[in-house]
């Protein structure tokens, strides 16, 4: 098993989050979850974890304008992989405009779901190293 994750999830699916959290947890890594944009994006500004996970559709505020605020005040790059039920070609595109790291569609595999969490919070080391 590799290192623990400290993982937001933004999702307003009660099941979704419940079955994530099982997910994350099983794997070892710990899982904070907001049902909502405007309270995701307050945790993520308060507590930048190693990878936001951030649903598409939200109820207040949606994951891509939670996506640009993130861009736009957090004091370090997050790492968001954004989740959606959508999968046009257009809802890809609006997602990496607004700072999307990584796509992933809903339903999607669990086990894809940790591995780019991983990757994307490796990536992102890999790099604060060689700004060392
Ligand atoms: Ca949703």
């Amino acid at each position: 098993m590799g290192e623990s994750l400290r993982v937001l999830i933004v999702e307003d699916e009660l099941a979704l989050r419940q079955g994530l959290a099982a997910l994350f947890e099983a794997a070892g890594h710990r899982a904070d979850f907001a049902a909502d944009g405007r309270s995701g994006l307050a945790l993520a500004l308060e507590d930048p974890p190693d990878v936001l996970v951030l649903d598409l559709g939200l109820p207040g505020l949606d994951g891509l304008s939670v996506c640009k605020a993130v861009r736009e005040r957090a004091d370090r790059h997050v790492p968001v992989l954004m989740l959606t039920a959508r999968d046009a070609l257009d809802d890809k595109l609006r997602g990496f405009g607004a700072g999307a790291d990584d796509y992933l569609v809903k339903p999607f595999a669990g086990a894809e779901l940790l591995a780019r969490c991983t990757a994307l919070s490796q990536r992102h080391r890999v790099g604060r190293e060689h700004l060392l």
